[in-house]
């Protein structure tokens, strides 16, 4: 399979992309799917980008139940916050305890 890479995201995707990403929009009616905390509702805001829903670096596939469409301020939040999440796992790892006596860096 060749892959291409999604100038907006850096993400690695499939050669077939575009097609999934145009059924998945077209289920979507182009309207963002996030739902909101205050309302417990489907956003419905004007879509941005076809988004993973469990991000590339978690395992998620690009099969169209793992898509769908987010707005413009849900795309920068989840993209902010899954960025954080890589982050706070890094240092997470980072930080973990050393064993006493054990050499600095023998946990790599
Ligand atoms: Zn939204």
């Amino acid at each position: 399979m060749t892959w291409s890479l999604d100038p907006s995201s850096g993400e690695c995707l499939p050669a077939n992309w575009k097609p999934i990403r145009d059924s998945v929009w077209r289920r979507d009616n182009g309207l963002c799917q996030k739902i909101r905390y205050d309302t417990g509702l489907p956003c419905l805001t004007d879509g941005e980008a076809v988004d993973h829903i469990q991000p590339r670096s978690q395992g998620g596939d690009h099969s169209p139940s793992n898509l769908q469409v987010l707005c413009h301020y849900h795309h920068t939040q989840k993209t902010a916050q899954e960025a954080a999440d890589g982050k706070a796992n890094r240092r997470a790892t980072l930080t973990a305890p050393r064993r006493r006596n054990a050499p600095l860096g023998s946990l790599e």
